[in-house]
């Protein structure tokens, strides 16, 4: 028999022991290690067998247990200690309140958030890194509001069928069970067509000092259609989709107003939205703006200024679109809003299909700073956004790149941060002093090494077992789990979700050859593998069941193991326990990675291809690049050479280097490399640096501008709407007419000067709405400029009747070799954050320039 409804009924705890229940609600607990002692303490028993979850924990401990500790002075006085030290967490200032300026708030918005196995709201990388993000915000005091969905099935749980096929499981979550406080009395409402309203309550999920809000359909207001809105995590068709990101979206904006109103916490000046699934956020700013005082126009470069958009995907296919009707529907006819009006916001997310609305799009032109993960994904992004703002060079696409980072607490061994805080308290109070890593002896790494691997085999262990049981084996069949896995291999781990490019079996390319390494007489290694396929991936459970068949095989089931249900807590023990962290994802498809810094942070070692963080980070001794076959057309032969690669690293150098041992020694070349790793990565990729860079480089600045924007009741907005209206409008009187140049002979030499002078067509303008540059520098075969550098020409004067405008000025001839310049125009205005801000630039209709020293 099934129950018809289910919920938690939660203990009363004694009076004495109320502050477990503060510990409980806060989050904080998931990186913070002293306040989970305390929960075994409770019941050690009970604590594992609720998986470390402190609120199944306090739901299952028995009344008479909590009695004792009731009265236990010993026990009170750590729960007292904890509480206080939480509470000095929440308040003390950090390292935000010493900066001037900065925004009183910021929303953050996502689709998913991985802040805890408890809280399972994420399906991968994107959902960990915004968990990461908030963890980090509150280490760092940065005032971020998260906002995100609760969906009542999470994403899903893996299993594998007897002959290796996914499995997914959709467990019910009851709120009432997480670590969650509900906002009584607060709705969110939200119209759809036909007369529909879509309901949702606000559940609060405190992380640290941030506070996230997740919104929740599932309520009776809803008909029943609108309560399965927040069902599933990516989950359902296009139209579920649409609702899903509607209510993030539109509602998560009513619903920081909501809180906002109800506790005093002061209002976003900035509002970042991670991934374009946030995106309607923007439309629901402007109708609120609109509502009160200002036009479309006005109100679009006010949440322009503040927002920040960051993309994810560098795959075309992995861009979130909707059918332009469907949008037409949800915000046109009778459910229009009133000043927003429909074919706005179709304009939007106009893209090259005539018949689809891009929320990438959309989100950039949403938002006046966009950044993608990497160094690299930036620059491919701005190739594939390159035609949102034609006639400008790729350099001058107007998205940067903040590399993603890890929350160290999160992911780092305990072990390996009680080493840090006892060898190395400066790196661990102030993240300085990484050199001093170098003065630890090897021995005491190599044994912390040796621990967290011996952990990682025992719970793969038991891991393994579970699964064969689930997988119909009996007990009988799986003696051979007792030896699987060897705390003394060479142990490799690959962990990841399974979408093709990431190739999750590029290491079975060459089976025999993998057989022998795993199988190596002296210099075996050990493979462990983890990863969910999307529910709808056929492809991707391919994959799995191909890698699953390999590693049930008889003779090598000992050395490579499949482990189901990739989760944080999963990730954790593959990250500490791993010696080697492998990565080989078809170039440049991996926007960032964030599991190789984790691995990295436990004196893990990177093998991987150099894509995006390791393309950035790799310098020839922290790890291995496995090269990459990018010009090879033919994608299996691509393949081919790159596993032969990835072999060849794996027998030449990884297994060489780590059994390369003096008798009863740790192996000294494999150390040396772990500290390196540990020096030259430890800084880079700890989340705190991305968190700077975000705050300094994206959230202050849009601050500053959103604030420009308001001030004197948002005289500036309208201004400089005005002013982009105008400008748009008379664009195409904007003309490079002529341009002459002189001051160098035939011949020209390096180190002499070219002098210009050019006639540019104003039109309706005036010069001060222009900026009129010389561009120059090294020249392509095409005549193309590479990498120009820019410098402005000086107004010498315009003409009376046609408006023609007269500018001078002087190029450097610094480089020799093909050189070449030309002229352009730009608008130029001090609220505008990019020259290609508008997406207007005038260029000679005839190329002009010099290339090979001669003028043409
Ligand atoms: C870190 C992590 C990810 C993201 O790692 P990638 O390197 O981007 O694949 C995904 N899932 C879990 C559970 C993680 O811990």
């Amino acid at each position: 028999m099934r129950a018809i409804r289910r919920f938690t009924v939660r203990t009363v705890l004694p009076p004495e022991l109320s502050a477990l229940d503060e510990l409980v609600q806060n989050l904080r607990w998931s990186w913070h290690p002293q306040t989970t002692d305390l929960f075994a303490e409770v019941d050690p028993e009970l604590w594992e067998r609720v998986g470390h979850d402190p609120v199944a924990l306090l739901g299952a401990v028995d009344p008479a247990r909590l009695g004792e500790l009731a009265a236990d002075p010993g026990f009170r006085q750590r729960l007292a200690d904890a509480a206080a030290d939480l509470r000095a967490y929440m308040t003390a200032p950090r390292w935000y309140q010493g900066l001037p300026h900065a925004p009183r708030a910021i929303a953050y918005f996502s689709p998913e958030f991985g802040v805890a196995g408890a809280l399972p709201q994420y399906s991968g990388g994107l959902g960990i890194l915004a968990g990461d993000h908030l963890k980090t915000a509150s280490d760092l005091g940065v005032p971020i509001l998260g906002l995100g969905l609760l969906y009542r099935h999470g994403y899903f749980a893996q299993s594998l069928s007897p002959d290796g096929w996914q499995l997914e499981h959709y467990p019910s979550l009851d709120p009432g069970g997480l670590p969650l406080s509900l906002l009584k009395d607060v709705r969110v409402r939200i119209g759809l067509p036909d007369q529909r309203v879509l309901h949702a309550q606000i559940w609060v999920a405190q992380v640290g000092r941030v506070p996230l809000l997740l919104l929740d359909s599932d309520i009776s207001d809803n008909d029943a259609a609108a309560r399965d809105v927040t069902d599933r995590l990516y989950g359902g068709g296009t139209d579920h989709r649409l609702m899903q990101e509607l209510l993030l979206g539109v509602g998560g904006v009513r619903a920081i107003r909501a809180y906002c109103e109800l506790t005093g916490h002061p209002e976003p000046e900035v509002f970042h939205t991670n991934e374009g699934h946030a995106g309607f956020l923007g439309l629901e700013r402007i109708r609120e703006l609109t509502e009160s005082r200002l036009t479309f126009d006005e109100a679009l470069e006010v949440v322009r200024a503040g927002t920040v958009f960051t993309t994810h995907t560098p795959v075309p296919a992995g861009i979130d679109r909707f059918p332009r009707e469907m949008i037409e529907r949800q915000f046109g006819g009778d459910n229009a809003w009133p000043t927003v009006p429909v074919d706005r916001i179709l304009d939007l997310g106009a893209e090259e299909d005539p018949g689809r609305f891009n929320m990438a799009v959309m989100g950039m032109r949403l938002a006046q700073r966009v950044n993608g993960v990497s160094r690299l994904h930036g620059a491919v992004s701005r190739e594939m956004f390159q035609r949102l703002w034609p006639g400008f060079d790729l350099d001058e696409v107007p998205i940067g790149s903040i590399t993603n980072g890890v929350h160290a607490p999160t992911w780092v061994s305990r072990e390996i941060m009680e080493l840090a805080g006892r060898e190395l308290p400066s790196l661990v109070e102030k993240a300085k002093g990484w050199e001093d890593i170098q003065k630890i002896p090897d021995a005491e790494i190599w044994a912390i090494r040796g621990r967290l691997r011996a952990r990682l085999v025992e719970q793969a262990r038991v891991r393994l077992r579970a699964s064969w049981r689930s997988r119909g084996a009996s007990d009988a069949e799986l003696g051979w789990i007792d030896d699987a896995l060897d705390p003394g291999v060479l142990t490799i781990g690959f962990a990841r979700r399974v979408p093709s490019y990431k190739r999750l079996t590029l290491m079975l390319s060459d089976e025999d050859r993998l057989r022998r390494l795993l199988l190596h007489p002296d210099k075996p290694l050990q493979i462990v593998i983890a990863g969910k396929a999307h529910p709808a991936d056929e492809g991707g459970k391919r994959l799995i069941q191909k890698i699953v068949t390999f590693a049930d095989s008889e003779d090598v089931r000992h050395r490579i193991v499949f482990l189901p249900d990739y989760d944080i807590d999963l990730g954790q023990l593959l990250v500490q326990g791993c010696d080697v962290w492998l990565n080989n994802p078809l170039r440049p498809l991996e926007a960032s990675g964030t599991s190789g810094m984790k691995s990295a942070l436990n004196g893990g070692l990177n093998l991987s291809i150099r894509d995006g963080w390791w393309d950035e980070w790799y310098d020839g001794n922290n790890g291995w690049a496995i090269p990459t076959a990018n010009g090879v057309a033919d994608p299996d032969r691509r393949d081919e050479l790159e596993a032969a690669a990835l072999y060849d690293l794996i027998e030449h150098e990884v297994a060489e280097r780590f059994y390369d041992r003096t008798a009863g020694e740790p192996p000294r070349r494999w150390l040396e490399m772990v500290k390196h790793t540990l020096t030259s990565l430890g800084p880079k990729v700890l989340a705190g640096r991305m968190m700077r860079e975000y705050v300094l480089d994206l959230y202050q600045p849009a601050a500053a501008s959103a604030r420009a924007l308001a001030a004197d009741s948002y005289e500036s907005a309208r201004e400089f709407a005005t002013w982009r209206l105008r400008v748009t409008k008379s664009w195409p009187g904007v003309r490079v007419e002529h341009v002459a140049a002189s001051g160098v002979g035939d011949t020209p030499e390096v180190g002499a000067r070219l002098d210009l002078r050019a006639t540019v067509a104003l039109g309706d303008l005036d010069p001060a709405d222009v900026l009129v540059e010389a561009a120059y520098g090294r020249v392509g075969g095409h005549d193309e400029l590479i990498h120009p550098s820019y410098r402005p020409l000086e107004l010498q004067g315009r003409n009376g009747d046609d408006g023609r405008a007269h500018y001078t000025g002087e190029i450097p001839l610094d480089r020799t070799g093909a050189f070449g310049y030309t002229v352009r125009v730009v608008p130029s205005h001090p609220l505008a954050s990019a020259r290609a801000e508008l997406g207007l630039i005038a260029v000679p209709e005839e190329p002009v320039g010099m290339t090979n020293g001669t003028l043409r």
